[in-house]
């Protein structure tokens, strides 16, 4: 085993100093690394190490032409960031958005190390997204494009050593086209296990029972967890929530069926509250037919301003990066943020959160329900195997539960937010890891 390289405390800034590497500090990746560094601090993390996380390994960008529907062609633009594969094959989402970023691809690819990380799956990071906006495109077009994306990634994945899966703007039926795609490259004697390609696949083709709400299901087990430690009581809870699409709409049902209340939603299409409680299942009806919240008859519109300042106890954003910034953090009034989404806060609208005295559940472990049961997919293809939604949600529920005792035991031991105690959590295993694999050569 080699030695452990200790150090003494470093910034982000000089990290990125020493590796040369432009910095700013609005800059979603910086305050993400900056965020992971000083969890790394906490536990005196090898220079070695804090060195090796602070970039991806592999920044895959491509672009690529498909014929759209009236005759024209146009040139897309996709991502595969692959940011460490310490810990078992490269994973994470595939994003559809039409001002997605390197650096966002770079954010969300770190957040999925620190994720599979933290709940021990055996799993590196990466993330991919592709520009577009899928709302403006038709199934046909959306099909052409994901088959091209696919192509283009062509050995860049593989179920072996990267296995895409759902995010924001794709669901099981892109994954369904990527997998066919990947299936029709594949060698004859590999096309069974080639559909491990991707996870989050509809259930008929090798998808999972419980992954379309896995990451709600998990959040769920996460503040049952949680909770009861500060005192609250989830049948009891009010929640608001940024974002009403697959991971929004499954978090409002399954805590509806817990007893906690919905009283407002944001998303793309504006904001709708009802001081008596919003129908978590119409309205995800409602949000199929018309495409989102607005024009919801059950509930009354609101401002973006007055759904932040609408008094809940749990506050959940389940929509994109930093929709949490200082402005929005001075007007909420609630007990717990619960960040369903990737990244949602700001690190200055979570200083002030938590200088009010507001419980901050940090996303990589609130979300990681989703990879965890897109790990419990990728088994059950490898094996051969259909395992019942009672059997997923049970060993689903074993490893939120214990990835949040962990995190409660690591703030506790570390006297440190539970940020930092996910991130320390997780580095404390990539640096174990680490200690006992060496660096090549
Ligand atoms: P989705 O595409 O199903 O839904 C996205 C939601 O965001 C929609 O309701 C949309 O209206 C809303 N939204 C978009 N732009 C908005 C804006 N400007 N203002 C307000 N709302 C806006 O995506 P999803 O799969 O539910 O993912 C949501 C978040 O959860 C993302 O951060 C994603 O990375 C994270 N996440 C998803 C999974 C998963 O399994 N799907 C797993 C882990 C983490």
């Amino acid at each position: 085993m080699n030695p452990p390289q200790t150090t003494p405390r470093q910034s982000a800034r000089e990290i990125f100093d020493e590796l040369e590497e432009y910095y700013d500090e609005d800059n979603l990746y910086y305050q993400t690394i900056s965020s992971v560094l000083e969890a790394a601090d906490l536990i005196d993390l090898p220079h070695n190490v804090k060195l090796m996380l602070s970039q991806p390994k592999n920044e895959i960008m491509v672009h690529f032409p498909a014929q759209m529907d009236d005759g024209s062609w146009q040139l897309f633009k996709g991502y595969r960031v692959q940011h460490n594969n310490l810990l078992g094959p490269y994973k994470g989402g595939m994003r559809y958005h039409h001002t997605i970023k390197l650096d966002e691809v770079k954010t969300l690819a770190l957040l999925m190390t620190m994720k599979c990380a933290l709940v021990r799956l055996p799993y590196g990071g990466a993330k991919g997204a592709l520009k577009i906006d899928p709302r403006a495109m038709s199934p046909r077009e959306l099909e052409r494009v994901t088959r091209r994306l696919t192509a283009a990634l062509g050995n860049n994945i593989g179920p072996d050593y990267d296995i895409p899966a759902p995010d924001v703007g794709t669901n099981a039926q892109t994954m369904a086209w990527m997998a066919d795609t990947y299936i029709n490259f594949a060698e004859s004697s590999r096309k069974v296990t080639a559909r491990g390609i991707v996870t989050g696949k509809p259930l008929e083709f090798g998808g999972s029972a419980g992954r379309e709400k896995a990451t709600a299901q998990g959040v769920v087990f996460v503040l049952e967890t949680m909770l009861p430690g500060i005192g609250i009581d989830l049948s009891t809870q009010d929640f608001s929530l940024i974002g009403y699409g697959n991971v929004g709409s499954w978090a409002a049902r399954l805590l509806q069926a817990k007893g906690a209340r919905l009283r407002a939603v944001l998303d793309h299409t504006g904001a709708i509250f009802s001081k008596n409680g919003i129908d978590a299942e119409q309205l995800a009806t409602h949000v199929r037919e018309t495409g989102g919240v607005a024009g919801y008859s059950e509930a009354q519109a609101i401002t973006e301003s007055d759904f932040y300042s609408t008094p809940v106890d749990l506050f959940i954003p389940a929509a994109l990066e930093q929709m949490v910034d200082l402005e929005h953090a001075k007007k909420m009034q609630c007990k717990v943020l619960v960040e369903a989404a990737n990244a949602p806060t700001t690190p200055n609208a979570e200083k002030h959160l938590l200088n009010k005295g507001v419980e901050v559940l940090p996303a990589i472990l609130c979300n990681s329900g989703g990879v965890t049961v897109s790990y419990f997919e990728w088994k059950q293809n490898r094996l051969s195997e259909t395992w019942d939604e009672s059997v997923v949600d049970e060993r689903l529920k074993t490893v939120m539960c214990r990835a949040a005792e962990c995190v409660l035991e690591t703030a506790a031991r570390l006297d440190c937010n539970l940020r930092q105690a996910s991130y320390a959590t997780a580095l404390e295993r990539i640096a174990k890891v680490y200690s006992m694999r060496g660096v090549f050569p």
